[in-house]
């Protein structure tokens, strides 16, 4: 089983996985757009269990649209998020893909909120997609 480490900019946060992620997802969404500062967010969700996170985090949550509250960790230092959890799935931390800096993370297994999609993007055929 490999370990992979996601970290912040400057490197004081720090999550090191074990194993490999359940699911592996892209977000269109508009509030993903405003978080990453990109046209989509990546993330892989791992067992809790499987992820040790080291480092000073701040908080920030956000309610979505069906009604669950998800909590971003970020480094307070540089800004940049390393884990996040939703409230109605503690047995999961959720770690943006980029925070691994790794061309040859697996890829997504599902894209979500399409209707944002920026009509450019090009994703796998194969791979779930949702409105
Ligand atoms: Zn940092
Ligand atoms: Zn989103």
């Amino acid at each position: 089983m490999p370990d992979r480490l996601a970290s912040c900019s400057c490197g004081q946060l720090a999550a090191r996985v074990t194993g490999e992620p359940v699911r592996i997802s892209v977000c269109h969404c508009l509030a993903c757009q405003k978080r990453t500062g990109s046209t989509y967010g990546m993330q892989a969700r791992f067992p809790v269990e499987q992820v040790d996170i080291t480092g000073q985090a701040s908080e920030f949550a956000r309610v979505g649209d069906e009604g669950h509250t998800a909590r971003f960790r970020f480094c307070p230092q540089c800004g940049a998020t390393v884990y996040y959890t939703f409230d109605d799935m503690p047995e999961f931390i959720a770690i943006p893909v980029g925070a691994f800096a790794d061309p040859a993370f697996p890829p997504p297994m599902v894209s979500v909120y399409e209707m944002r999609k920026h009509a450019w993007v090009g994703l796998p055929a194969d791979i779930e997609h949702w409105d």
